[in-house]
C-alpha cells in the first residue's frame, strides 16, 4: 500500500509515447518480491499494456505474460526436484576472477558470492573516494538492466522527489537537450526505460538486450542524475507554475506533475492506498506524500528543489546496480567515468566530496499503543460508495527480519487474500457488504513492513464497522485453529513455483531483482539478504511438517494482538470537488489581489516565454549529442519463435513451441467460440471468469483452486478476439477462449486433468458465487474508467470501425459494464435464465471443433506426451447442437456507426480520443506508416498535447490489422483543445521535413518496438496467435524491411490520410461534466452517457 499504482508507469514502458518517468510501483510486485494480482486498480494498470501495444484483441490480459486476473493466479508445485536442480548450473558468462580486496575503476571488491537462489552471480563493489556501493550481478540473461536509485525521503507533501525525478530527465550536462529522456524512447531498443520515485527513495531503471544501446541509456541516465541543468523553468514546467494569457484572464495553475497528481487524487483507489500508508507513519517521512498533493505543490519553492537535489543526489547516497550477461569490467569502467568527472567537479567547486549519508537514514516509527481509526472524503457523485481498509505496522524492520519469518510472511499472505478460496478474501467476500477486496497485503518495501486489507463499494460507515469484524473475526478463528493443511500446503507451494519460475513477466528480471535487493540495501544493509529463499523455505516446511503453528502464531503476534493497527474510512462527498476548485481559484485569486499591472503583465510574459521555450526546437547540433544506434547497427531479419506443429487436423491442432523453460510447461488450451450466438455475447466475458470459479460437478470453487494451487502453477482463462491478416483490414474474426496454465515436469498430467475436469463437468448451479463474481468484475471495470480511461476511450473508439473490436467492448468496455450492471439485477429477478445462459455458452465454446492446444517446453518428450491423447480425447468431439432462435453467430452481421460520444464522470481529469479507419479512406498501411505513426507520437503530439497542453500524456496508435487509428490523450486538463491539436497533425506531418538521422532515429524507435523482449511462456504463446491469425513469419519480415527503408514521403502520405480521419472521423471523451458541457457546443456530441447511469 506504499505506493500508488500509477498506470503512468506501466504505460510508459510499454508504450513509449507517454512520459515514462513515474514514482509508481508495477501492480505485479507490491512487495518486490511475488507477481501480484490482487487490487484491482493494478489490474487496471495492466490493461493499459492492451490497451498500448495489443490493442483489443486481448480482453483484460497483458500479451507479455503477467497474468491479469487476480483471482486465476493460483500456483504451486512440490517437484522442487525439478526447479532446484536446474538452479545449480553456473552461468555461462564469464565473471573475471578477483578477490575481495582489489580493486578496479577505483572501486574495491567487497563481497563475491554465487547464489544459486537467483542463479546469478553477485559481487558488491565500493567506490574508494566517494563510497558508492554497485552490485553487479552476472546471469545468463540478454535483458540487461542497469539502474541507479538514492535515498530521498521528503519532509513535507510538496512533492519535491517526484518533481525532481522528473527534472532530472529534462537535461543534462553532456545531453543539453529539453527532454533527453523522450529522445531515448524514440531511438533506442530498450526494453525499459522509466524511473519512479517511492516514499523513500528515487530509482532510475533501463534496460536493454543489445550491449551498445544499453550503455547508451546508461549514460544518458548517469549524466542526468548526476549533471542535471536544473533550472526555475524546469520546476515550472515539470512542477508547478501560474499561467495567465492576458492581464485580464483567468489564471491557473499548470505543471506536469501537478496535474498527474490531480489525476491519482481523482482515483479513490489511490488515494485510500496513500492514505492507509501514512497514517500508519504520522511521525516520520512515510507520512508525507512524496508524489505530491496538488494542495500542497505550488508551495515548493526553487531553494527547497535545489537543496533536495544536492543533499540527496550525490555518489555517496546512491547505489548503483549492473545485471545481466555484459562484461563486469565494462560496467565498472562506466560508472566509474562519471565518478571521476564528479570529483572534478565538486573540487572545482571547492567543495568536499562526500556528504554526511545518515541525514537521509529513514528513522523509526515509534509504535502505537492503541488502534487508531481515521476518516477522509474522497470526491464522489451521489451514488458514491464508502471504501475502507484496516492497515498494521508489523514487528521488526526488513533488515532485522529473518529470512524465516519473511517466508512465513509471504506464505501467510497468499493464504489470507492470494485467491478466491483464501478464508479472508473469501469470508469477506461472502459478507455481501461490499464489491471487491483490496489491499495490497503484505508490503516490504518500507523500512518497516505492513499489511492492509480493506473492501470498496461499501454501503455506509456502519458497513465499514461490519468490514472490521470480518476482518478480525476471521484471523482469530484462524489462528484458533481454522488452518487447514490444504490451505496452508496450497499457499506455500504456490509461493514456491512463484520464487522459482521468477516470471516477471514484461517487466525485466534484473529490475525486480534490484527492487527487492533495494528494500535492505537501501537501509545500509546486506543487499543479497532478500535474494534467497530456498533454505528459509526449507527450514519453513519442516518446522510446518513438525507440527508447528507457524501461522497461528504468526496471526496473533502481527495481526491480532498488534496495537499498530488503524482503521481508514474514504466517505463519498460530492462536494468536494466543488471546494477544492473553490479553494484552488480563491488561491489564485489571492494571488491576483497581491498583484498590480506591472506584476501581472510581467507573469504573462513568463507565461509567453516558458511557451516559446517548450515550442523552440532543440539545436540540431546538441540532438546529435544523444547516442544513437545506426540502422546499420540493426538485426536486418526478424526474430523467430522455433515452433513445431505436432498434429494439423481439422479438429484439434496441437503446436509445440521448444523453448527453454526450466523444466516448467506451458499449457495454451484455445477452444474456438465461433459458433456463439449474438446474444450470448456480453456473457462471455463473465463466462470465462467463472468458468474456473465456479468449482466442477466433483469439487466446490474453494477445494478446487486449492487444488489449482497444490499441484499446478495456475490456470487463468484469456478471450482471445482479433482477425485474420487482411490486406484491406477486413479479414475473418478470429475467437479463442484460451485456458493458459503452467506445471513443472511431473505436474503436466495434474494440470491437463484438471483442465479436463473443467471443460467436461462445469457447474452454473451457485448464484450467490455468480453474483460475487460479476460485482467483482463490475467494480473493477468502474476502477478502470478513471485509471485507465483513454483504454476505455479506445476501445469505444475501435468498436465504431471492425466487428472483433465491436466484439472486445462488447466484452470488457462500457457496454460490458452496462451488461454487468443489469446482470446483477437479473440474477435476483431472473437466476433461472442467466444459469442456462451461462451453460449454453458453455456448449457453444467447448468442442474440439476449431481448438488449438499449444505447448511451450524444453521437456515436451517427458511431460506432455505421455498425457496428449488422453487430454484431446477428453474434450468433447462437437458442440452441441443450440436451440433458440438467435443463432446468427456474432461475427456475421453487425451494424457499426462512427458517432461521436461522451461519458461523464466524476474526474478532475479528461481523456480525449479521435480516430476512423485508414483502409476505410483508401489508404495501404505498410511498416513505414508505423514508423510516421510513432514520430507523430513522440514528436507533435507529445509536444503539444503534453508539454503544451498540460496533460500527463498524448499519444496515437495505428492498428496494422483493422487500420484503425486513434489519437489519444491522458489525463488531460483540456478537451477542446486536444482536438484542435488533433485536427493539425495531418498538416503537420505534409510540412514536415525530418533529417536522415531523425528518419534513422524514428526506424531504430519502431524496431525497438518489434523486438520487444519476452519470456518463453508468451513467445510461445504469441506465436501461437501468429499461427491462427495468419500473420507469417515472411509477413513480419517483409514489415521489418518496409521500416528498415522508410523515407520522408512515408509520413507525407500518412499526413494526406489523417486529413481524412480529420474530416470524417469520430470523437470519443471520458472526462468531468464540466469539461464535456463546455465542448458540447463544438463537438456535437451524439451520446452523452453519465457514468452513474450507465
Ligand atoms: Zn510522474
Amino acid at each position: 500500500m506504499a505506493f500508488v499504482s500509477l498506470p503512468g508507469l506501466i504505460y510508459r514502458a510499454s508504450t513509449p509515447a507517454v512520459r515514462v518517468s513515474d514514482r509508481a510501483r508495477l501492480g505485479w510486485s507490491r512487495s518486490a518480491w511475488l507477481p501480484r494480482w490482487r487490487q484491482s486498480f493494478s489490474r487496471s494498470s495492466r490493461l493499459e499494456v492492451n490497451g498500448g501495444r495489443r490493442r483489443s484483441a486481448f480482453r483484460n490480459q497483458q500479451p507479455n505474460g503477467g497474468d491479469g486476473l487476480r483471482r486465476v493466479m493460483s500456483s504451486a508445485s512440490a517437484s522442487s526436484g525439478t526447479a532446484a536442480g536446474a538452479m545449480q548450473s553456473p552461468v555461462s558468462v564469464s565473471v573475471p576472477e578477483r578477490r575481495v580486496g582489489d580493486v578496479v575503476h577505483g572501486f574495491r571488491l567487497e563481497r563475491d558470492e554465487w547464489l544459486p537462489d537467483v542463479r546469478s552471480h553477485v559481487r558488491l563493489y565500493r567506490h574508494q573516494q566517494l563510497g558508492t556501493e554497485l552490485v553487479s550481478v552476472t546471469a545468463d540473461d540478454e535483458n540487461k538492466t542497469f539502474g541507479v536509485a538514492f535515498r530521498t525521503p521528503p519532509s513535507d507533501s510538496r512533492g519535491v522527489a517526484h518533481i525532481l525525478e522528473h527534472s532530472v530527465l529534462c537535461g543534462s550536462r553532456k545531453y543539453p537537450v529539453k527532454e533527453p529522456f523522450v529522445e531515448l524512447l524514440k531511438a533506442s531498443l530498450n526494453t525499459f526505460l522509466n524511473a519512479m520515485t517511492f516514499p523513500d527513495k528515487t530509482c532510475y531503471p533501463v534496460a536493454s538486450t543489445n550491449v551498445a544501446d544499453f550503455y547508451n541509456l546508461v549514460d544518458v541516465y548517469m549524466d542526468a542524475v548526476f549533471f542535471p541543468r536544473l533550472t526555475p523553468d524546469v520546476l515550472a514546467q515539470e512542477g508547478h507554475h501560474v499561467e495567465l494569457d492576458d492581464v485580464h484572464g483567468e489564471m491557473s495553475f499548470k505543471g506536469v506533475v501537478y496535474n498527474e497528481m490531480k489525476g491519482v487524487y481523482s482515483s479513490p483507489e489511490s488515494v485510500l492506498m496513500t492514505r492507509s500508508q501514512q497514517v500508519l507513519f504520522p511521525d516520520t517521512v512515510y507520512g508525507h506524500e512524496s508524489g505530491g498533493d496538488p494542495g500542497e505543490i505550488p508551495d515548493l519553492t526553487w531553494e527547497q528543489f535545489q537543496q533536495f537535489h544536492e543533499r540527496f543526489y550525490h555518489p555517496s547516497n546512491a547505489r548503483l546496480w549492473f545485471y545481466g550477461d555484459d562484461p563486469e569490467d565494462m560496467r565498472l569502467g562506466k560508472a566509474s567515468e562519471f565518478l571521476d568527472d564528479y570529483i572534478a567537479m565538486r573540487q572545482r567547486q571547492g567543495k568536499s566530496l562526500t556528504v554526511d549519508v545518515s541525514a537521509s537514514r529513514i528513522p523509526l516509527q515509534p509504535r502505537f499503543s492503541a488502534p487508531r481509526a481515521v476518516e477522509f472524503p474522497y470526491d464522489a457523485d451521489d451514488k458514491g460508495k464508502y471504501l475502507a481498509t484496516v492497515n498494521w505496522m508489523l514487528h521488526g524492520t526488513t533488515t532485522e527480519v529473518d529470512l524465516e519469518r519473511m517466508m512465513a510472511l509471504l506464505v501467510l499472505d497468499h493464504l489470507l487474500l492470494g485467491t478466491s478460496a483464501s478464508p479472508l478474501r473469501k469470508a469477506l467476500i461472502d459478507a455481501d457488504i461490499g464489491e471487491d477486496v483490496l489491499g495490497p497485503g503484505l508490503e516490504t518495501e518500507l523500512l518497516q513492513m505492513t499489511y492492509s486489507v480493506g473492501m470498496k463499494g461499501l454501503a455506509s460507515a456502519a458497513t465499514v464497522d461490519r468490514m472490521e469484524q470480518i476482518v478480525h473475526g476471521t484471523l482469530r478463528s484462524l489462528a484458533e485453529g481454522a488452518l487447514t493443511e490444504d490451505l496452508v500446503l496450497s499457499s506455500l507451494n504456490t509461493v514456491e513455483f512463484r520464487l522459482r519460475e521468477n516470471n516477471t513477466g514484461a517487466f525485466p528480471k534484473g529490475l525486480a531483482l534490484m527492487l527487492r535487493s533495494l528494500s535492505t540495501w537501501l537501509h545500509d544493509d546486506d543487499p543479497t539478504k532478500l535474494l534467497r529463499f530456498e533454505r528459509p523455505l526449507q527450514a519453513l516446511r519442516q518446522r510446518l511438517q513438525a507440527g508447528e503453528d507457524v501461522f497461528q502464531q504468526l496471526i496473533r503476534r502481527e495481526l491480532l494482538d498488534n496495537p499498530h493497527r488503524v482503521r481508514v474510512t474514504l466517505r463519498p462527498d460530492p462536494e468536494m470537488a466543488k471546494r477544492m476548485r473553490a479553494a484552488e481559484r480563491a488561491r489564485l485569486d489571492a494571488l491576483r489581489a497581491k498583484m498590480g499591472e506591472p506584476e501581472l503583465q510581467s507573469l504573462v510574459q513568463d507565461t509567453q516565454r516558458l511557451r516559446a521555450k517548450q515550442e523552440a526546437p532543440d539545436p540540431p547540433e546538441a540532438l546529435a549529442k544523444i547516442p544513437v544506434l545506426h540502422v546499420a547497427d540493426l538485426e536486418p531479419r526478424v526474430k523467430t519463435v522455433p515452433r513445431k506443429v505436432i498434429r494439423e487436423h481439422a479438429d484439434v491442432q496441437v503446436l509445440w513451441h521448444p523453448l527453454a523453460t526450466n523444466g516448467v510447461v506451458y499449457a495454451d488450451v484455445g477452444l474456438d467460440w465461433s459458433r456463439l450466438p449474438a446474444d450470448l455475447l456480453p456473457f462471455m466475458g463473465i463466462y470465462a471468469e467463472a468458468l474456473l470459479e465456479m468449482g466442477t460437478q466433483r469439487q466446490d470453487y474453494v477445494s478446487l483452486q486449492r487444488r489449482i494451487g497444490r499441484y499446478t502453477g495456475g490456470i487463468r482463462p484469456v478471450v482471445y478476439v482479433s482477425q485474420q491478416v487482411d490486406e484491406r483490414g477486413r479479414g475473418a474474426v478470429v475467437q479463442r477462449l484460451f485456458l493458459r496454465g503452467k506445471a513443472m515436469v511431473n505436474q503436466t498430467g495434474d494440470l491437463l486433468q484438471i483442465v479436463s475436469e473443467v471443460l467436461n463437468e462445469p457447474r452454473w448451479d451457485n448464484r450467490e458465487r455468480l453474483r460475487q463474481l460479476v460485482m467483482e468484475e463490475k467494480a473493477g471495470l468502474e476502477a478502470r474508467l478513471v485509471t485507465s480511461g483513454h483504454v476505455v476511450v479506445a476501445n469505444r473508439l475501435r468498436a465504431q470501425y471492425r466487428v472483433s473490436d465491436w466484439m472486445s467492448e462488447q466484452m470488457g468496455g462500457i457496454s460490458y459494464l452496462r451488461f454487468l450492471r443489469q446482470l446483477l439485477q437479473r440474477i435476483d429477478s431472473d437466476w433461472e435464465s442467466v444459469a442456462s445462459a451461462l451453460a449454453r455458452v458453455h456448449q457453444c465454446v467447448v468442442t474440439r471443433q476449431g481448438a488449438v492446444v499449444n505447448f511451450t517446453t524444453d521437456v515436451y518428450d517427458e511431460a506432455v506426451k505421455p498425457h496428449l491423447n488422453e487430454f484431446l480425447s477428453s474434450i468433447p468431439a462437437a458442440a452441441a447442437s443450440m436451440d433458440g432462435p438467435a443463432d446468427t453467430p456474432v461475427g456475421a452481421a453487425t451494424p457499426l456507426h462512427a458517432r461521436n460520444e461522451a461519458l461523464v464522470l466524476p474526474a478532475q481529469v479528461n481523456y480525449v480520443g479521435k480516430g476512423g479507419n485508414l483502409y476505410d479512406v483508401g489508404y495501404s498501411i505498410t511498416g513505414a506508416s508505423l514508423l510516421a505513426a510513432k514520430h507523430l507520437g513522440n514528436g507533435y503530439l507529445w509536444e503539444n498535447v503534453r508539454v503544451k497542453g498540460g496533460a500527463y500524456g498524448g499519444f496515437c496508435r495505428l492498428d496494422p490489422r483493422t487500420g484503425t487509428f486513434l489519437y489519444l490523450s491522458y489525463r488531460d486538463p483540456n478537451v477542446d483543445k486536444t482536438i484542435e491539436v488533433y485536427d493539425q497533425a495531418p498538416a503537420h506531418l505534409q510540412q514536415l521535413s525530418l533529417s536522415r538521422e531523425e528518419v534513422e532515429k524514428a526506424i531504430i524507435g519502431v524496431i525497438g518496438d518489434m523486438d520487444t523482449y519476452q519470456l518463453p511462456d508468451v513467445k510461445g504463446y504469441s506465436s501461437t496467435l501468429r499461427y491462427l491469425t495468419g500473420e507469417t513469419d515472411e509477413l513480419r519480415q517483409q514489415r521489418r524491411e518496409q521500416v528498415l527503408s522508410a523515407r520522408m514521403e512515408d509520413f507525407q502520405k500518412l499526413g494526406e490520410a489523417l486529413e481524412e480521419i480529420r474530416k470524417r472521423g469520430s470523437v470519443v471523451v471520458l472526462g468531468g461534466g464540466d469539461a464535456i458541457e463546455k465542448s458540447r457546443q463544438r463537438l456535437q456530441y451524439d451520446e452523452v452517457m453519465k457514468f452513474s447511469e450507465l
